[in-house]
């Protein structure tokens, strides 16, 4: 969903990613996902693997991401958590701060993400947790 709190511009982690036009809160919306787009466990299935990759699963539901979340980097780190179509602010977030999700949250089962976010943490291999 379009969003002035945030734009989508060039990041040192991976292409482009979000970046925060304001100062968040630990616990505030950051991005309220778009959720027009939403497809069926058969279509999700058909997709090639690279499609897959620009698609999340959530409560049930497929669906393709748009933007600007799409954009969104991936953290093992991550500065918000994905819950109810929402990434919520884990901690104080600064304006120009770029805003990183963790895909293991919502990335589809059997679609596997490279990680080098170096983070101490860092799982290596993101696929979809729980
Ligand atoms: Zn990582």
């Amino acid at each position: 969903m379009k969003s002035d709190d945030v734009i989508v511009k060039d990041s040192l982690i991976n292409g482009k990613g979000v970046f925060a036009t304001k100062n968040f809160k630990e616990g505030e919306v950051v991005l309220h996902w778009d959720i027009s787009h939403l497809i069926t466990k058969e279509e999700f299935e058909k997709k090639t693997d690279q499609e897959k990759t620009n698609i999340f699963l959530m409560d049930d539901r497929y669906g393709i991401m748009a933007e600007p979340e799409k954009y969104a980097n991936h953290s093992c780190n991550a500065n918000t958590t994905a819950k109810n179509f929402y990434d919520i602010a884990k901690r104080d977030i600064s304006i120009g701060e770029e805003i990183t999700v963790d895909y293991s949250e919502a990335l589809p089962p059997n679609v596997f993400l490279r990680c080098n976010c170096g983070s101490d943490n860092c799982k290596k291999i993101i696929k979809r947790s729980g």
